[in-house]
């Protein structure tokens, strides 16, 4: 349980595994369940057709009888929010191919339909830590201004999901003061948490209708919501822009197919079809970030749009951390062992 972690980063990332159940799709065709938790941290992988089961130990292993309640509590979502409210950069992102419960585990299952609310036990990490961190910040009683910006990164291009007319790419900058940030984001200022609500369904929403329209393109897409915290004291940088202070990142990360990890040493290989630049060049920080020799290598944030975003959080006053979500069917499993490898080498 990270939750009991020790004060402040110390590793740039930690990572927790939750595997999703067997869907119903996956039950009726017969599937076999090929991974079983072992104790709270490590995960058994019994390949179908015999041969020695293969363990991988993690932050945290959640099985597929963890409820939405247990995976936040396993995250220690808490301890980042503590460090964004004291100005750290912390990012939550999940990890895994199409279908493994990444959506799921970040923001709940879909609206049954029109009108149909998601009970709240359901509800994902993004919204028990909106909940957690209103909560915290009215016990503090300290005078903390809360903004949210929501963009999508698809094809290498950055969209607004909030903005107010019809989304156009939006290019990403670099200054001294801001670090990178994206030109003409929409940030919204928002004190309740049904404010804070209202802005994720809108985005949530309008990922879905591009999904529907775009080919799948949310298994393609980067989603992300941050939450930046600022204390009143700050003045803001520039008109119309939030104050500089901590930030809460919640990314939704494209599926993981196509990315795969091998070689000895720790690097991430992507095969050559791979379409998704930014999700290669994640793959490559990270190798760069955890090398011990990492004080004298230079780490290429500028090498996608995705970890430019990501740079402060994963590199310079920040912590992150991956949820790497898998199927536990053996049908998944190639994809289950790519997801296994990346997420093992992340830590
Ligand atoms: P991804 O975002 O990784 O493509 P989703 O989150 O959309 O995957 O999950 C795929 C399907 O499985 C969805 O129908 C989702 O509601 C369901 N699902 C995922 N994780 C769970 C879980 N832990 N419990 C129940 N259903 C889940
Ligand atoms: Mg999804």
């Amino acid at each position: 349980n990270l939750e009991q972690g020790p004060e402040g980063p110390e590793t740039p990332i930690q990572v927790v595994l939750r595997v999703r159940p067997m869907s119903a799709a996956e039950l009726r065709r017969g599937e076999q369940s090929v991974l079983h938790c072992s104790g709270t941290r490590t995960l058994q992988v019994s390949p179908p057709g015999g041969g020695p089961d293969v363990a991988f130990r993690f932050g945290a292993v959640l099985d597929g009888a963890r409820t939405q309640e247990d995976v936040f509590r396993a995250c220690g979502v808490r301890r980042l929010g503590d460090l964004a409210l004291r100005g750290f950069s912390c990012t939550v992102f999940a990890f895994g191919q199409t279908g493994s419960g990444k959506t799921y585990t970040l923001t709940g299952p879909p609206p049954q339909g029109e009108g149909v609310p998601v009970p709240p036990s359901l509800a994902g990490i993004t919204q028990r830590t909106f909940a957690w961190l209103l909560d915290r910040v009215q016990h503090l009683g300290a005078p903390v201004t809360l903004h949210a910006s929501y963009l999508e990164i698809y094809n290498e291009q950055v969209r607004d999901l909030l903005s107010l007319g019809a989304p156009r790419p939006l290019p990403v900058r670099w200054n001294k003061t801001r670090g990178f940030y994206v030109e003409h984001l929409r940030v919204v200022e928002f004190g309740s948490l049904g404010a804070l609500m209202e802005l994720l369904q809108m985005g949530l929403s309008r990922r879905r209708s591009s999904a529907h329209t775009m080919n799948q393109a949310s298994s393609r897409s980067h989603a992300l919501l941050t939450i930046y915290i600022s204390h009143q004291t700050m003045p803001p940088v520039d008109p119309g822009e939030p104050p500089a202070g901590g930030k809460l990142c919640f990314v939704d990360l494209a599926g993981s197919e196509k990315v795969a990890a091998t070689g000895s040493r720790g690097e991430l290989v992507i095969e050559a079809n791979s379409i998704n630049r930014s999700l290669l060049a994640l793959g490559h920080c990270i190798s760069l970030l955890l090398d011990p020799q990492r004080k004298q290598n230079h780490i290429p944030f500028r090498d996608s749009k995705l970890t430019k975003l990501l740079a402060d959080s994963l590199g310079g006053r920040g912590v992150t951390l991956m949820v790497a979500c898998v199927s536990p069917s053996a049908q998944c499993l190639p994809e289950t062992l790519s997801t296994l490898r990346y997420a093992s080498r992340a830590q």
